[in-house]
């Protein structure tokens, strides 16, 4: 067969976890937590489950979690969403960027993405006859400059990416960012897909960026959250997007038939669970924390790390310990240290080396102990 998608193997994320497995190392790759997480919100999914919540949820979701969410967003945010037409449920923030793509990218049209990117966006965007149109930005700030964004942009840009706080670079978007991505974007008819999969991970009295903060972003984006990440149920395969009429409207006409509609009993249960806001707005803190925890039990080791504005994930140069390159030294790591990490080539289309790997801190005080014992004798 001819592959529609000759250069895409497996995701790093399965391939790292599989060697953290085969050699039994200590897993900081794939981003999961492995804390125990809220009974209370299991314990209200067994209620739905038992009143009877097992049927086709509404296609565009269940009408009380829309609601929630559409009240979560004007707490956070202070904009006002319409529930109805404005706020799917997607499987997960993965559905929600690609059925995003899917519905809006037409065959032909340039899609700019600023890597190191989150793997799925640009899979996405080229198995639907989309071309991928890739601005670079490198270790260790990963400084945006959005005059050269701008040059990127043609008459057949159709969208801009974005994701902040960024996965893998654990940078987080400032006003001026914002500012000057209304700037390149204003007089023109190009969508933003906004990856907010962190929202809630931001650190050091930084404020989320998010495009609902800035009507004339708002208008033109679709803006997609995973509950996977915000309340620690990755296997839950939740989240939803946000976007006016227009573009929502578009979005289902591709999500009725990719996925129809979502988990019924989680729903209501996250729809529940919404309503004390302390479930969120309490993870800054609880996040902020275990970097801060990891950081400090890695003092005196000869990996330097960079800067962690927010997501669970921090990056650390390790240029003292090897000049391999990333994979390479992930992998030797993964066996001979055995503690896994992501190289970030992986979020680089041309697998650009900074010589810098990912670890997830997303994990209990005693994993993070074990693993960084491990670090501190590289
Ligand atoms: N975007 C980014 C930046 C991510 O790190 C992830 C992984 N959680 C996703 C999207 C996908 O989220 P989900 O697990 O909800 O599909
Ligand atoms: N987002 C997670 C990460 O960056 C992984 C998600 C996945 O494995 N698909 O590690």
């Amino acid at each position: 067969i001819t592959s529609k998608l000759p250069n895409v193997g497996t995701t790093i994320f399965t391939v790292m976890s599989a060697m953290a497995n085969e050699y039994g190392a200590i897993n900081l790759s794939q981003g999961f937590p492995n804390f125990p997480t809220s009974e209370r919100l299991n314990d209200l999914v067994t209620e739905h489950l038992r009143v009877g919540h097992n049927q086709y949820a509404p296609m565009m979701g269940v009408r009380e979690l829309q609601e929630q969410i559409a009240h979560k967003i004007k707490l956070m945010y202070g904009v006002e969403v319409d529930p109805i037409q404005e706020v799917t449920i997607t499987s997960g923030a993965t559905e929600g960027l690609f059925t995003s793509i899917a519905a809006l990218v037409h065959r032909g049209e340039e899609v700019i993405i600023l890597e190191p990117a989150y793997d799925s966006y640009r899979p996405a965007i080229e198995v639907v006859g989309g071309v991928p149109v890739i601005y670079q930005l490198f270790a260790p700030d990963f400084k945006i400059d959005w005059d050269a964004v701008q040059a990127l942009i043609t008459e057949r840009t159709r969208m801009i990416v974005i994701n902040t706080p960024t996965n893998p670079t654990g940078a987080a978007f400032s006003p001026e960012d914002m500012q000057a991505l209304e700037r390149i974007t204003a007089d023109t008819n190009i969508l933003v897909l906004s990856d907010e999969v962190y929202e809630h991970l931001i650190y050091d009295g930084l404020e989320h960026q998010s495009v609902l903060r800035y009507p004339k972003l708002r208008e033109r984006s679709l803006a997609v959250y995973s509950f996977g990440k915000t309340f620690h149920k990755t296997g839950w395969r939740i989240g939803y997007c946000v976007a006016p009429p227009e573009l929502t409207a578009e979005f289902r006409k591709v999500h009725q038939f990719n996925t129809f509609s979502i988990n019924t009993p989680i729903q209501y249960a996250l729809a529940d669970f919404l309503k004390d806001p302390r479930e969120y707005l309490e993870l800054p803190d609880f996040f902020q924390k275990k970097r801060d925890f990891f950081l400090q039990q890695l003092e005196g080791s000869r990996l330097k790390p960079l800067t962690c504005s927010g997501t669970y994930f921090h990056l650390f140069d390790y240029s003292e310990i090897s000049d391999m390159p990333e994979r390479e030294f992930a992998a030797w790591m993964t066996r001979e240290i055995g503690v896994a990490a992501i190289p970030v080539s992986a979020f680089y289309s041309n697998g650009h080396n900074n010589g810098v790997i990912r670890l997830c801190f997303a994990k209990t005080e005693s994993t993070l102990k074990a693993a960084t014992e491990r670090l501190q004798s590289m």
